[in-house]
């Protein structure tokens, strides 16, 4: 049974949608168990009612028409009990309901399982008998297995979208999916899916009418790929940094390879026409990458052939057409690049929906950066038929809506117009202090990564950026940046903020943050090398970062450097000698660098009982609330399946806090927040009340903060938070705060 069971799994899991997904389940559960019938019903979000959507045995004119309520019928009954039912005869079960449409009086013997995700009633899958019988065990647990994989492959599809309407819309709405904020605000626009590439494997041979002119289109399809790129990368100008910009130059260099270009001419030459020269140089050259053993240059031969299947777009017939954006265009897919955000119009582009990654993708940094909104992580799900649908972007909750119904519109219309009522009214705040009622003053901060933030931050007024994220420019890369490369960026960031501090972290790879072209597998790996693990372990990585970081700061004199991941004292002990080391030797070389603020992150949950230790050594702390979170409540911060139990109001986490905070002011040093707990309205109350010295967040939500900070006093501040302390759960704390910033007159800050 167990290999008819992984069979009927692989089946499902290979469907191209919902409805052949079911008529797959239903016809192999019915020849695997032999039964009569076997049916399942799916619950509609909308209704919410649990309906027929597939049956082998019963009458196939009732699929779509049989609905009950939660508790009506047996299957009802089931799905609000959310346990298997197993019955000689249905008739007898005091929940039995007859649907005559569906021809079921002759069946007797009746085995129910509930199909649960999430402690939700997804659907209930039925097998019926005509004789009477009770079904034995190993069916029983036969169909309960089944049920349990099938139950989380049917919530990755779009459950609604198959579900018949009573009053059909055009395509019928998909509803709700659920998945991680990336970037915040809400947006309504329509799908933008990729442009479907060209497939270079089904080029055919042919002979050239006249080599010549093959060669001459060749050429020009070469030239106007590379001014295609030109003009998407100058399009981002003044959008994106210097080096996310050289991505587009890395394909406009390979473009310009000699050899790739003489190659695809000898092929036409010798008597194929460009498309099928263009094939076989892309397959030999990407071959050539395909086979190395180091998994970047690998990666490599995707280059090859995307640009492959660009110039190939370019040599078919109607490839001048250019591809038309909607004026609220939401980029959907996989993962969303950089090309393909540089390829819509400027004002144009309003969401992007990535099925994988989470906030801390670079998609997600990305959109946030452009200040638009981003959902991360829907998961794996088919949507190549949804190019040109409507959709609504949520990204303070992570969820978007497809072929969303017009109430739900309305309501979101609704939030948009507020969100944009509310930022006028906040603008209003930029020139006036933090302060909090009762006059204590409250440092705000700029959590920053890419050099487009510095752009949005110039209209800011904040104190200094307590958070420089130095890994995005090596993220963007293709390879480590040499210490040059690093100090131009750097200058950049210092001279921009100059002479407001800035506090720049060194490099936090590794867990969910990983190089392409630096690779390290382990089990766990946010237990594994990251941070300053990682960097004390590679000199050869840290100290050009820290050189770079001294170099940058000469004349200016606002570098402070913080340390990620710290987990023990020795690990800053090591890294203050690394800091040390790359002033002396760039001493030698006739650099006078001046000594930086060193401060270490408070993340690692063991550096929450040793802050006495490590303020001998280092001169502030900044805590990190994301990972804090997911090591205190040992949560995966990105993992869908656990998301909702992280959470930052946890009570844990608040007493976790107010301890640092406590120990950090008693040992005479400032203390940071610089995860995104600091940017959460409620939680500056919390915050606020612990006495926290400064708040560092991205730039849209400076404002926002700004004015819970000055409307609160610090004494009510810590009422609530001596509230929240004594409290059991993270819901419960949030419906304090929500109605505590209602009572202040700040109710619009709970909508958004
Ligand atoms: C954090 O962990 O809270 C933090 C600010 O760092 P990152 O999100 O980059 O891990
Ligand atoms: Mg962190």
């Amino acid at each position: 049974m167990l290999a008819e069971l992984q069979q009927i799994v692989q089946c499902v899991n290979a469907a191209a949608n919902l409805h052949e997904a079911l008529e797959i389940i239903v016809h192999r559960v019915r020849a695997a168990m032999d039964t009569d019938v076997c049916s399942v019903y799916v619950r509609d979000p909308e209704a919410p009612q649990y309906v027929l959507m597939a049956t082998e045995g019963l009458n196939p004119s009732s699929v779509g028409k049989v609905r009950m309520a939660a508790g009506e019928g047996i299957v009802g009954w089931v799905a609000t009990r959310q346990e298997p039912v197993n019955l000689a005869n249905a008739a007898e079960h005091p929940s039995y309901r007859y649907f005559p449409e569906t021809g079921e009086q002759q069946f007797a013997g009746f085995l129910a399982v509930p199909l649960v995700h999430f402690r939700h009633s997804m659907g209930v899958l039925v097998v019926q008998q005509e004789t009477q019988r009770v079904f034995a065990k190993d069916e029983v647990a036969f169909l309960v297995t089944i049920g349990a994989q099938l139950a989380a492959t049917l919530s990755y599809a779009a459950l609604g979208s198959a579900i018949p309407r009573r009053e059909p819309g055009p395509s019928g709405p998909i509803g709700l999916i659920q998945g991680l904020p990336g970037a915040p605000g809400v947006t309504i626009g329509n799908i933008v899916l990729p442009s479907p590439l060209a497939e270079l494997d089904a080029v055919a041979d042919r002979a050239p009418d006249d080599a010549a002119q093959e060669e001459a289109s060749f050429r020009g399809a070469v030239r106007e790929t590379q001014q295609e790129l030109r003009a998407s990368a100058d399009r981002m100008d003044g959008h994106l940094s210097d080096e996310t910009r050289s991505i587009f130059d890395v394909y406009i260099l390979i473009l310009g390879q000699e050899e790739l270009v003489e190659d695809v001419v000898a092929r036409i030459r010798g008597g194929n026409w460009a498309p099928g020269a263009l094939r076989d140089t892309i397959a030999e050259h990407a071959k050539v990458f395909e086979e190395a053993d180091d998994s970047y240059l690998r990666a490599r031969a995707e280059d090859i052939r995307a640009i492959g299947r660009r110039v190939l777009l370019r040599l078919l017939s109607d490839v001048t057409a250019v591809k038309q954006y909607p004026s609220k265009a939401v980029l959907l897919g996989d993962e969303v690049s950089l090309a393909r955000v540089a390829d819509v119009p400027p004002g144009q582009l309003k969401g992007i929906v990535c099925l994988r990654g989470s906030v801390v993708s670079h998609t997600a940094v990305l959109a946030r950066g452009l200040g638009i909104p981003a959902v991360m992580g829907l998961g794996r799900r088919n949507v190549t038929a949804l190019d040109g649908h409507p959709i609504i972007v949520d990204g303070y909750r992570g969820r978007v809506f497809i072929d969303p119904l017009p109430a739900v519109i309305q309501e979101y219309r609704r939030l948009v117009q507020h969100e944009g009522q509310l930022s006028a009214k906040l603008a209003s705040l930029r020139d006036l202090e933090a302060t909090t009622t009762d006059h204590v003053d409250v440092g705000l901060g700029l959590n920053v990564g890419l050099l487009t933030d510095i752009d949005v931050a110039a209209n800011l007024s904040v104190d200094e950026v307590g958070l420089y994220r130095s890994e995005f420019p090596f993220m963007t890369r293709e390879t480590f940046p040499m210490e040059e490369e690093q100090y131009v960026i750097y200058r950049k960031v210092l001279q921009a903020f100059a002479p407001k501090p800035v506090t720049m972290r060194t490099l936090d790879i590794g867990g969910d943050k990983p190089l392409s072209y630096f690779p390290t597998t382990e089990e766990n790996p946010f237990l594994g090398w990251r941070g300053i693990r990682l960097t004390l372990d590679r000199p050869d990585i840290f100290l050009p970062q820290l050189r770079a970081m001294l170099r940058a700061n000469i004349g200016l004199n606002n570098l402070r450097i913080l340390f990620p991941m710290i987990g023990q004292v020795d690990e800053v002990k090591a890294a203050l000698q690394a800091v040390d080391r790359a002033r002396r030797e760039l001493g030698e070389e006739g650099y006078e660098c001046p000594a930086p603020s060193i401060g270490a992150m408070v993340e690692v949950p063991s550096t929450l009982f040793s802050i006495p230790a490590l303020s001998r050594y280092v001169d502030f702390f900044s805590i990190g609330t994301n990972d804090l979170t997911q090591y205190l409540l040992a949560v995966d911060r990105n993992s869908p399946n656990v998301a909702r139990l992280y959470n930052h109001l946890d009570p844990a986490v608040i007493r976790a806090l107010h301890g640092v905070i406590r120990d950090a002011r008693r040992c005479g040093k400032p203390v940071s927040v610089c995860g995104e707990m600091a940017a959460d309205p409620g939680s500056a109350i919390l915050l606020l009340g612990m006495g926290l010295g400064t708040f560092s967040m991205s730039a849209s939500a400076v404002l926002r903060i700004k004015w819970v900070i000055r409307s609160f006093s610090s004494q009510r501040a810590k009422q609530v938070l001596y509230r929240a302390m004594r409290m059991e759960s993270a819901e419960t704390v949030r419906n304090m705060l929500d109605d505590e910033l209602g009572r202040a007159g700040l109710g619009e800050l709970v909508l958004a």
